[in-house]
């Protein structure tokens, strides 16, 4: 394989690997340039072994969207509607938000991950009355809720600084924040894809007060839409600074983008050897990152499965409805069994741990399954 990358132009960068030396902007650029797409597969999933061998995590957990109506105006969004009232436009009731979780009382799930669009007439006490309701009736799952597009817009729609928001979640439940909304941090497509919304800079000062405050969090990236090489790995570069500074970040999410019912529907969407790709360099350029995560509601799970071989160790959770993916045109399922979870990563040649959201183990490999029992 060495001499194999050498022809390729990416000794020094694996001679940096080796040497637990970082990678610059110019070895993302050229890593994404590289044409044997398996060497950079063999980089990446050393990579991910050295940290994780060959453990592949995933959750238990259920997906929540309370909301579509959404004041901004993401190009490449399918999911918000407008106005209230808008043809596909819905708002639960915090009665059906809790029933989500009621109907689940027999089952071990472990987090709640609620997103929503950003709806301009809700008060904050819809939120925070949301979660406190979830920890009534579950007193011990864990609350992963509200992108930091969401911190920024409730802070400016009630007049509060986004910690303030931070801390009077937190006060009502929330335990940690999930990655979405930061698409490509580049200045030049956010103007483009998502002018509208909370920028770069308050994402990421977002997600640092978080961590200050004592959550964790995800950092996501939307890739194969308008972005440049040199875009993607510049995205990569600002998480890994913040990350520097405070260490919050558990995974890097890439998330594919999906062009069904959007205003961006007439580009292709990534092909999934870019999918490949976009995962393996994040593995290799994020030596500070633990987890880089395929979201296969996003990838599809076939691959999904490959890219446990390309760098990522953690296929999100069950999930269990899905609608954002699902109205841009995602075929997938909207839901996993933690069996068929375990079955997808077992034939993949991986072994499937169930995690909770802060990566403690809640089932080994060890644990028995069907695949497992078939090739003993
Ligand atoms: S991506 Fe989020 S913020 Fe943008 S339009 Fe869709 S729901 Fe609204």
């Amino acid at each position: 394989m060495q001499e194999r990358l050498a022809a390729l132009g990416l000794g020094r960068i694996a001679d940096k690997l080796d040497a637990g030396k970082r990678l610059s902007l110019e070895d993302g650029v050229r890593l994404f340039e590289c044409p044997d797409l398996l060497a950079l597969g063999w980089l990446a999933n050393r990579e991910r072994e050295k940290r994780h061998g060959g453990r592949t995590y995933y959750n238990f957990n259920i997906r929540l969207e309370a909301t579509n109506v959404c004041v901004a105006s993401c190009l490449f969004c399918s999911f918000a509607r407008i106005k209230p009232g808008d043809p596909g436009s819905y708002t639960m009731t915090l009665e059906q938000t809790w029933d989500k979780l009621r109907e689940r009382a027999h089952q071990p799930l472990t987090e709640i991950h609620v997103v929503n669009g950003l709806h301009p007439d809700l008060p904050f006490e819809y939120y925070t009355e949301m979660l406190r309701g979830f920890k009534r009736i579950r007193p011990g799952i864990h609350l992963k809720c509200f992108t930091a597009v969401e911190i920024a817009f409730f802070a400016d729609l009630y007049e509060m600084t986004d910690a303030q928001v931070l801390r009077e979640l937190q006060a009502a439940g929330l335990d940690s924040l999930p990655g979405g909304g930061a698409e490509i941090f580049a200045e030049r497509v956010r103007r483009k894809i998502c002018h509208d919304k909370c920028g770069t800079e308050r994402y990421l000062e977002i997600h640092k007060t978080a961590h200050r405050l004592g959550m964790r969090s995800n950092v996501t990236m939307l890739y194969g839409h308008i972005e440049t090489k040199e875009e993607r790995v510049d995205h990569m570069l600002r998480a890994r600074a913040l990350q520097d500074e405070t260490g919050g970040f558990q995974a890097f999410i890439p998330l594919a983008f999906h062009p069904d019912n959007n205003q961006m529907r007439k580009l292709p969407g990534p092909s999934a050897t870019e999918t490949l790709r976009v995962h393996a360099v994040s593995r290799l350029m994020l030596d500070n990152i633990p987890h880089v995560k395929a979201f296969w509601i996003a990838t599809g799970v076939e691959v999904a499965q490959l890219a446990l071989w390309f760098g990522v160790d953690d296929l999100d959770g069950t999930v269990q409805e899905e609608k954002i993916y699902h109205m841009a045109g995602a075929r997938t399922p909207e839901a996993m069994t933690t069996s068929a979870i375990r079955r997808l990563i077992r034939i993949a040649g991986r072994e499937p741990v169930e995690r909770d959201t802060l990566y403690n183990v809640v089932t080994g490999p060890e644990a028995p399954d069907e695949v497992a029992a078939l090739v003993q």
